[in-house]
């Protein structure tokens, strides 16, 4: 349990092997292309020739500064030139981070981790373990609505297919305007069996992919993770970081709401969850066994009222497809 430290050094590893690639990548050319090493190596030379025209005087130095420069961008055409006669593409002699955003630094500029250090944070902390295999499986092209009966039940409006088929919009809808659509939560309820989880992997899937960070908990763990927190002292940066992650996450999903122990204190840790999540315009997604009533007899009057208030409600209904087990 030393994620955090760990992952200074993935990073670290990161960025040197970004670097090793890129020196490779350039004995590579210079062995094809002779003349590029020695193109880089004035470009280098010019280089420093600005470095040493700035200590001087500042006024003497403008102008030979000047004609340095574009005898530096004269350099870099004709690099161009022969990479491009080469049908080598530019930015081969580029550094090719794995997250353009941090460059593989692991934060921003102005100090906060960056979307993939949260990620890989989650990774540990919340060992979504094979989650990427689940993912692989699971996902929005692999979302099969004739797995569900056309059949129209009774007493029902409508075919269970039909139905799944608008709570399969609503999610796709929910992930399309993730980013711009604000206040916008879901809350999938109905038997085991139906699909709630099939679709929360759907959702984080997409998500994921488009660089967002979910957490993605049965709601058990979470409240283990907020006890342990809350327990502990003092705290670990470990700890702190797993607690954080549940409020500042892009995506939470609280899986199987209903299996953790319900009582004052889980109450009161799911309600300030719930509610910072809001208050900070993060989006959730709950699933649960429970129906709507069973929610507003179990759950404090607060929780409900947050849930009734803010999250839009999509039952699952059909027949078992053992999906889920
Ligand atoms: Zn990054």
């Amino acid at each position: 349990m030393a994620q955090t430290k760990d992952l200074k050094v993935l990073f670290q590893q990161r960025r040197d092997q970004a670097f090793k690639a890129l020196e490779d990548r350039k004995q590579e050319i210079y062995t094809f292309i002779p003349k590029v090493k020695i193109l880089d190596q004035e470009i280098k030379k010019m280089g420093l020739k600005i470095a040493m025209a700035a200590l001087k005087n500042p006024n003497d130095a403008q102008t030979e500064m000047k004609f340095i420069e574009e005898e530096i961008k004269m350099l870099k055409r004709e690099k161009f030139i022969l990479l491009t006669e080469h049908n080598i593409p530019q930015d081969y002699l580029q550094v090719d981070f794995i997250c353009k955003t941090c460059e593989d630094t692991g934060f921003l500029k102005d100090g906060s981790p960056c979307h993939c250090y949260k990620q890989e944070l989650i990774k540990r902390s919340y060992t979504f373990s094979n989650i990427t295999d689940v993912l692989d499986r699971e996902n929005f092209s692999t979302f099969d609505l004739s797995v569900f009966s056309d059949v129209y039940d009774d007493g029902l409006q409508k075919s269970p297919r039909d139905h799944m088929r608008i709570v399969l919009d609503r999610a796709l809808a929910f992930t399309a305007h993730f980013k711009d659509k604000t206040n916008d939560n879901l809350l999938f309820f109905g038997a085991t069996g139906l699909g709630k989880t099939f679709l929360c992997n759907c959702i984080a899937k997409e998500l994921l992919d488009n660089g967002y960070t979910v957490v993605y908990q049965t709601a058990f763990r979470i409240i283990d993770t907020i006890s342990n927190y809350r327990f502990t002292n003092p705290k670990t940066e470990d700890l702190k970081a797993e607690y954080d992650l549940l409020i500042t996450t892009d995506l939470l999903i609280i899986d199987d709401l209903g299996t953790e122990m319900i009582n004052s204190f889980t109450n009161t840790e799911l309600f300030n969850l719930i509610n910072g999540r809001l208050l900070q315009d993060k989006k959730t997604i709950i699933s649960t066994n429970f129906t709507p009533s069973q929610i507003s007899e179990l759950y404090s009057e607060r929780i409900s009222s947050r849930l009734f208030g803010h999250y839009e409600f999509l039952p699952f209904s059909g027949q078992d497809l053992r999906w889920e087990v």
